[in-house]
């Protein structure tokens, strides 16, 4: 996360945050350090594989994850619960939405209940939860 991103990459990445805060009803997190720490991990990963691979885990093969899909930005989390875990994408207070992680999710355990301000918008994917629960535990990354 440390060289810098290509202005292109950042514009996109740009693009896309402002793209799905406006559909899932999330903001960008409080501390601009945080966003901007996101950002640029997101760009730097489309720079160096051509899609922007969350920034925020460690993959053991970078190229087969990108295949895999999972964890490009908006990522399965993102789309069928709403949960970001690189905090980019929060509530006012600066907390990801939990309230629709199934127990035990590594969510649930560090930031507890936290509810939907705006459950109308977002979570396109939410019937893929079944089979992203699957995966969750068969293939963790
Ligand atoms: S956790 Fe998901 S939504 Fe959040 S930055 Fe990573 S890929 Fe994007």
């Amino acid at each position: 996360m440390s060289s810098e991103p290509s202005e292109k990459s950042l514009r996109r990445v740009q693009k896309l945050v402002d793209s799905l805060t406006k559909k899932s009803g999330t903001t960008t997190h409080p501390d601009d350090s945080v966003t901007e720490a996101v950002v640029r991990g997101l760009a730097n990963n489309i720079d160096a594989l051509g899609k922007p691979l969350c920034p925020c885990r460690f993959y053991p093969d970078k190229e087969a994850e990108v295949k895999h899909r999972t964890w490009i930005c908006a990522c399965d989390d993102m789309q069928i619960y709403k949960y970001c875990h690189c905090l980019l994408f929060v509530n006012e207070e600066g907390l990801p939405i939990t309230e629709y992680l199934p127990e035990g999710h590594e969510g649930r355990t560090s930031y507890g209940l936290v509810r939907d301000p705006t459950p109308e918008l977002g979570r396109p994917l939410c019937a893929k939860a079944e089979e992203r629960e699957r995966e969750r535990k068969e293939r963790p990354s």
